[in-house]
């Protein structure tokens, strides 16, 4: 069976946090022809390849925030390492990434990325994870 089904899954607070059961799950879906696209803020580097091999995620598409926006020239601004998010371009980034390419379902746990879909065709999967006190932007 080929499936034209399309899975986000972003990183922080859902691959790093149960990095096993996301294995299971990327590894399951392209067996059935199941797009799995890494979703995330952060640049692809490096350490994010080794972070998602080491989880041994499957995926087919890697998409970042901060390569959009600097595609788009759009100002970033970094603390501390981290990429500033208080610009409401940061916000949509992900729904209207999961609406341009067709995601169904996207597992993410941020709040601010929950409000933004509620006009979207994605069915947004909260990933509850009670360890996570602090949403740092990475
Ligand atoms: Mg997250």
């Amino acid at each position: 069976m080929n499936n034209t089904l399309k899975v986000g899954i972003d990183i922080h607070g859902v691959i790093d946090a149960f990095p096993e059961r996301f294995r299971q799950f990327s590894c399951a879906l392209p067996k059935d022809g199941v797009e799995v696209y890494v979703i995330t803020r952060i640049k692809r580097d490096k350490n994010v390849d080794q972070l998602l091999a080491q989880a041994g995620i499957l995926y087919t598409h890697y998409f970042s925030i901060v390569d959009h926006l600097e595609g788009l020239n759009e100002p970033i601004d970094w603390f501390d390492g981290l990429s500033f998010d208080d610009d409401a371009k940061w916000n949509i980034a992900k729904r209207e990434y999961c609406d341009a390419v067709g995601i169904d379902f996207m597992f993410d746990d941020t709040p601010t990325d929950l409000k933004t879909f509620n006009t979207s065709d994605t069915t947004y999967l909260h990933v509850i994870n009670l360890e996570r006190k602090i949403y740092k932007n990475r």
